[in-house]
C-alpha cells in the first residue's frame, strides 16, 4: 500500500480501480511535410474538424451544462485568428507541418496565458493546450478522448476541460491529479459534478487498473489500500454517504433556528456556471455573484449587451429567488490590464472597486445599466463593495438614477433594484449607522474586513496562523453593523468565508444575522447548523427578510 497527501478540489470518498489518462503523444513531427498552401489548408481542415467535434461533444452534454459553457468557449477559440493566424505565420516561414505549428502556436499562448498573474487567466492555458491539441490531433487522424466505461478513479498529471466534460459522471468514482490547480476549469467542473477530486497528488506512472481509495474529506489517498485500509475507508465513505442524504433531506427546508430566528443560506458564485451547482444544494438565492469574471479574462471591456445577458439568464434560471450582484471589484490581487492601473506599492490599500467606478463615471454606468434592465427580467440587488464613505454610497446612487433615467428615455424596460453596500472596511462598519440611512442592505465581507482590521495580507499565506475568524475585534465590528442596521430597518447579511464557519453560526444567530451566502457545497452544512443552533437570538427584529 502506498499513501500520500493532496490538496482537496472537491469534497467526498470514493474506492476503485484507476483508470489512467496518459499525456497523448501526438507523434505529429512524423508527418510528412507538404507544400505551404496544403499545410495551410490542412491547418483550415483541422481547425473546423475540431469544431465538428466540439459540437458534436455539446449536443452529448446538453447545450445548458456547465461542461457546454467551457466547450462552447473552446469551440471559439478554434476559429480565433489569434490561435490560428501565429500557426499560419510559422508554415508561411516553411519546414513544418500543420499539426506541429498549431501544437506550438497553441504553447506559446499558454505560456502567455501563465506568465499573468492572476490564476483564473493562468488556468486559461488549458483550454489554449486542449484546442491546440485537438486540431493537432485532427490534422494527424489521431484519437483524442479516452474515458473509462466502468466506474473508475481517474488518474492524470492534469485534465483538460474537454476531457472532464466528456466523462460520463456515472463512470467517474473520483478524479486524482498529479498537478492541476483549484481554479482550473477540469476542477471547476468536477466540483460541479459533485466528484471528490484531489490534485497536486504525488502518484507513481503506470498504475492503470490498481485499487485506489480517495479520501477527498481528509485529503489523502491510499494506492493498493490493505485490508484494515479498504474497511476503514469503507465505513468512511458509508458515514459521508450518509451525512450527505441527511443534509440532502434539508432541502426545501426553511433555514430557522429552534429561537425562531430566521435565516436565508444563499450561494455565492464566481460565474454563471456554478449557478446549477448552487441550486443542487438548495440556495435560497445568490447573495454574491462576483462580477468580476466578465471582466477578467477579456480583452476590453464587456459591452452593456454582454453583461445584461450575463445577469438577465442567472436572473431567470434563480426564478424569483433574490441574486445579489456586487459590481466591479477588481484591483489588488484582481488583475485586468486594459483597465491601465498604475503600478501601486500597496495595492490592496489602492485604487480598486469602487474607487476606480467613481473615477471612470461612463465605465461604471455601462454595468449599472445593464443590472437594472436584468433588473426588470427577475429579482435583483446591486451591491457596491469597499465602501469607505457615506459620500461614496450616494455618489454611486446618483449614477445609478442618472443610468435609470436615460434607460426610461430611451424606451429600455428597466427596474431599479434594491442596493445594498457591502461592509468589508473598518471604515464601514464604525459608519454604518450613518450607511444605513443611505441602502437597503449590508452584507459584511469577512475576508477583507479581517484584513483590514488587523492588518493581515489575506493572500500571504505565512500569515495563516494569525488569520483567526473569531478575532474580537472582528466580531465586534460585525455586532455593531448588525446593530445598526436593524437600528435602521435594512437587512443584514455575511458573504465573506467566516459566513460557512459552523463554529461562528451560533455567534451569527445571536446578533441577529438575516443571510449568510458560503460556496454552494457549503449551504446544506450551515443550513444544518442553524436547524440545530441552540443560540439566543437578542437582536430578533421580528420581521422577515426584505428582499
Ligand atoms: C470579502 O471581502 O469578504 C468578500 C466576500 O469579497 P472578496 O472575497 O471577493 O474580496
Ligand atoms: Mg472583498
Amino acid at each position: 500500500m502506498q499513501q500520500g497527501k493532496a490538496k482537496i478540489a472537491g469534497n467526498g470518498i470514493a474506492i476503485g480501480p484507476v483508470f489512467e489518462i496518459k499525456t497523448q503523444d501526438l507523434k505529429v513531427s512524423d508527418l510528412a511535410i507538404l507544400s505551404i498552401e496544403d499545410e495551410l489548408t490542412r491547418l483550415q481542415a483541422g481547425s473546423e474538424d475540431a469544431l465538428e467535434q466540439i459540437k458534436a461533444l455539446i449536443d452529448e452534454q446538453g447545450s445548458d451544462s456547465a461542461a457546454a459553457e467551457i466547450l462552447e468557449f473552446h469551440a471559439m477559440l478554434c476559429q480565433e485568428d489569434e490561435l490560428l493566424d501565429p500557426a499560419r505565420e510559422l508554415i508561411k516561414q516553411g519546414g513544418i507541418n500543420a499539426a506541429v505549428a498549431i501544437l506550438q502556436a497553441g504553447k506559446a499562448q499558454a505560456d502567455e496565458f501563465k506568465a499573468l498573474d492572476d490564476p483564473y487567466m493562468q488556468a486559461r492555458a488549458a483550454d489554449m493546450l486542449d484546442v491546440s491539441q485537438r486540431i493537432a490531433s485532427c490534422i494527424a487522424g489521431v484519437k483524442l478522448q479516452t474515458k473509462p466505461s466502468v466506474r473508475s478513479v481517474i488518474v492524470a498529471d492534469d485534465l483538460t476541460p474537454s476531457q472532464t466534460a466528456a466523462f460520463a459522471r456515472e463512470h467517474v468514482a473520483a478524479i486524482v491529479l498529479r498537478q492541476g490547480t483549484l481554479n482550473s476549469h477540469a476542477a471547476i467542473l468536477a466540483r460541479n459534478m459533485g466528484v471528490p477530486s484531489l490534485i497536486e497528488a504525488s502518484l507513481p506512472l503506470n498504475i492503470d487498473g490498481k485499487i485506489m481509495a480517495v479520501d477527498a474529506t481528509a485529503g489523502c489517498y491510499y494506492l493498493e489500500p490493505d485490508e484494515p485500509t479498504i474497511v476503514k475507508m469503507q465505513q468512511a465513505k458509508d458515514d459521508w454517504d450518509k451525512e450527505q442524504l441527511k443534509l440532502f433531506a434539508l432541502r426545501g427546508k426553511a433555514s430557522i433556528a429552534p429561537c425562531g430566528h430566521k435565516m436565508l443560506v444563499c450561494a455565492n458564485i464566481g460565474s454563471p456556471d456554478e449557478i446549477e451547482f448552487a441550486l443542487d444544494n438548495d440556495c435560497e438565492g445568490v447573495g454574491l455573484m462576483r462580477s468580476e469574471f466578465l471582466y477578467i479574462g477579456h480583452e476590453t471591456y464587456p459591452t452593456e449587451e454582454e453583461q445584461y445577458q450575463a445577469y438577465a439568464r442567472v436572473a431567470t434560471t434563480l426564478n424569483g429567488r433574490p441574486l445579489v450582484i456586487r459590481t466591479l471589484d477588481i484591483g489588488a490581487d484582481k488583475k485586468c490590464p486594459y483597465f491601465e492601473l498604475p503600478a501601486e506599492e500597496n495595492p490592496a490599500l489602492g485604487l480598486r472597486a469602487l474607487r476606480i467606478c467613481l473615477t471612470r463615471p461612463e465605465l461604471f454606468k455601462v454595468q449599472l445599466r445593464a443590472i437594472c434592465r436584468a433588473a426588470a427580467r427577475g429579482n435583483i440587488l446591486l451591491m457596491l463593495p469597499m465602501v469607505t464613505a457615506v459620500s461614496e454610497v450616494q455618489k454611486a446612487k446618483a449614477l445609478l438614477e442618472e443610468s435609470l433615467r436615460e434607460l426610461i428615455r430611451e424606451g429600455k424596460a428597466c427596474t431599479r433594484p434594491q442596493l445594498g453596500i457591502m461592509i468589508e472596511t473598518p471604515a464601514a462598519a464604525v459608519l454604518s449607522a450613518q450607511l444605513a440611512r443611505e441602502v437597503e442592505f449590508f452584507s459584511i465581507g469577512t475576508n477583507d474586513l479581517m484584513q483590514y482590521t488587523c492588518a493581515l495580507d489575506r493572500q500571504n499565506s505565512s500569515l495563516a496562523p494569525f488569520y483567526d475568524p473569531h478575532h474580537p475585534a472582528l466580531l465586534e465590528l460585525i455586532k455593531l453593523t448588525a446593530r445598526n442596521a436593524h437600528a435602521a430597518g435594512i437587512w443584514v447579511g455575511i458573504c465573506g468565508e467566516a459566513a460557512a464557519d459552523l463554529s461562528l453560526t451560533n455567534t451569527f444567530i445571536e446578533y441577529g444575522i438575516d443571510e449568510l451566502s458560503v460556496s454552494p457545497s457549503r449551504i446544506l452544512p450551515v443550513r444544518a447548523q442553524i436547524l440545530s443552533s441552540d443560540a439566543e437570538c437578542s437582536n430578533r427584529r421580528g420581521s422577515e427578510i426584505l428582499f
